[in-house]
């Protein structure tokens, strides 16, 4: 069964009435969701696409992403899926390149994606054909209910283009991750196999699904196994306690940002959270001050993995049930092999540091039509990350940093990780990043941009100066002396992805 939406047949056969899509008071049944698919993928024969077009999805996590998300597959087409927060310009670049066939728009984007869509036309000499569907609750939905559904699903190969996810790698613009059925597919059987999903559960559906992360983890695992997913278009902390409480959330997924703002918030006490079987975090390191608090917080387990959109994306896990390392990514899950290369291409020793690299199901095809990006990202059949990373004796791996996140100062390499690891043991702060600054004399001088937790917030500019060097003198207690930050910034709140990871390269100082 190569086509992803056959998982959706499926599971609308074997649980119809089984809620798929829960969006505070609107749900929607796997048969419902399936149906709706249906009428997308009529809708797109009727508008005279083509299999293997790609259609762009723009829009937050709302009921209609998942049905669309679903009907394009089923369609045989490619779905392209964009940051609704993305304006007219970015969305431009990103039709372009892809060279979509068509947008869906939710109504919040649709005038940026229409100028979007003006711009190609004025430039093509041909015109073009690209046209914007907008999405909303009303007239879409009313026109889309008129039409007939298609049940049909259209066969695939295992190595069709599915999606293709847009993201930055480890350098340039934005190159499009072109994943396969089989990635994908594969990636939702290891992500119900890590967490035990089954009907009944209920996921947060808290992490966009335009990223790879919510959308392999959370709507395409529930839709292979019928469980639900309850939506926050955009994610708060306070109504993500709400939602857990309020749905009996068991499985929540989000990145480390996610679970320091839920922690710091004033109703977390007072909220219901004993549903909660097992939380996952990825997309950037869990500082272990987090996973201890998290688990004394919440009665549930909190366990890390690590991926990227290229590996559609899960990589490593630490299982439920074994010994877990605390600031480990665990170890490589089924099928999916990572070794640690220097910049030669060879296997650096176990313990040493090398470019954490993989080969296996879950690796992309490829750049979508760029040979040389695709050639530099996976010269010789195993695919660079850009992270450094070492393997301990148990085989658990642990991540460095980022390659390009690596200080150099005075000769010495500084690994931000591990500055940032002691900073957050620090009782006053509640969120950090380590960067290098240019500097004459080291090359790059270390500086540590820290937000602090509400009830620690300094009465005034004196207080707040003392902090920041009670802080400064915290690290320089604890790490050796070329590692510690010469300066200490206190900020409101760190610049955040639309995943809510830190975007280190968006802190200006
Ligand atoms: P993306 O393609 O947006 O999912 O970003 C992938 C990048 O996120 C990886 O290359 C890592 O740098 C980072 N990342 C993901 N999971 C983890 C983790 N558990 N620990 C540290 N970094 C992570």
């Amino acid at each position: 069964m190569p086509n992803l939406a056959n998982n959706l047949t499926s599971t609308a056969h074997e649980h119809p009435e089984a809620v798929a899509i829960k969006l505070d008071d609107v749900e929607l049944t796997f048969s419902a969701l399936d149906e709706w698919s249906q009428r997308v993928a009529r809708l797109l024969a009727q508008k005279d696409v083509q299999a293997g077009d790609r259609i762009a999805l723009i829009m937050p996590n709302i009921p209609q992403m998942a049905f669309i998300y679903y009907g394009v597959l089923r369609f045989g087409a490619v779905v392209v899926p964009l940051n609704p927060l993305l304006k007219a310009r970015e969305i431009e670049y990103h039709l372009s390149d892809s060279g979509a066939r068509l947008v869906f728009a939710w109504e919040g984007v649709a005038s940026e994606a229409e100028s979007a869509v003006g711009q190609i036309a004025a430039s093509a000499a041909q015109g073009t054909t690209l046209e914007v569907v907008t999405v909303d609750a009303g007239t879409f939905m009313q026109q889309l209910s008129t039409i007939e559904p298609e049940p049909q699903v259209a066969e695939v190969d295992d190595e069709d283009t599915a999606v293709l996810l847009y993201t930055s790698g480890t350098t340039g613009r934005p190159k499009g991750a072109a994943l396969t059925h089989l990635n994908l597919r594969r990636n939702a059987e290891i992500s119900r196999d890590l967490m035990g999903t089954s009907v009944g559960d209920v996921l947060f559906g808290g992490l966009p699904f335009f990223h790879i992360f919510g959308q392999t983890c959370a709507l395409n695992a529930a839709v292979l196994t019928g469980a639900t997913v309850t939506l926050l278009p955009r994610f708060q902390p306070g109504k993500a306690l709400e939602i857990i409480a309020r749905d009996s959330v068991t499985i929540f997924e989000g990145v480390p940002t996610m679970y320091i703002a839920m922690l710091r918030h004033p109703s977390v006490a007072e909220t219901d959270l004993s549903s909660l079987r097992v939380a996952v975090s990825g997309g950037s390191a869990l500082p272990v001050e987090v996973l201890h608090e998290f688990e004394r917080v919440f009665s549930a387990e909190l366990l890390e993995g690590y991926g990227l959109s290229e590996t559609s994306p899960i990589v490593s896990f630490n299982r439920r049930g074994v010994v877990r390392k605390p600031g480990s990514i665990g170890t490589p899950v089924d099928g999916v092999q990572v070794r640690m290369l220097d910049a030669d291409g060879t296997e650096v020793p176990t313990g040493e540091v090398g470019e954490l690299s993989v080969s296996g199901h879950c690796v992309m095809k490829g750049y979508w039509n760029n040979d040389d990006a695709t050639a530099a990202a996976i010269p010789d059949g195993w695919f660079r990350t850009g992270d450094l990373a070492r393997f301990d004796d148990d085989g658990a791996i642990f991540i460095v940093d980022r390659k390009k996140d690596i200080i150099l100062r005075g000769g010495y390499n500084v690994y931000p990780r591990e500055i940032e690891e002691v900073l957050y043991e620090h009782p006053a702060v509640a969120e950090a990043a380590v960067i290098g600054v240019p500097d004459e004399l080291q090359g790059e001088e270390i500086v540590a941009v820290v937000g602090i937790r509400a009830e620690a917030e300094p009465a005034d500019d004196a207080a707040r100066e003392l902090l920041g060097s009670q802080i400064l003198e915290f690290t320089k207690e604890r790490v050796a002396a070329y590692k510690y930050p010469r300066r200490v910034l206190l900020v409101e709140a760190l610049p955040k992805g639309p995943t809510g990871k830190i975007l280190k390269r968006e802190i200006r100082v």
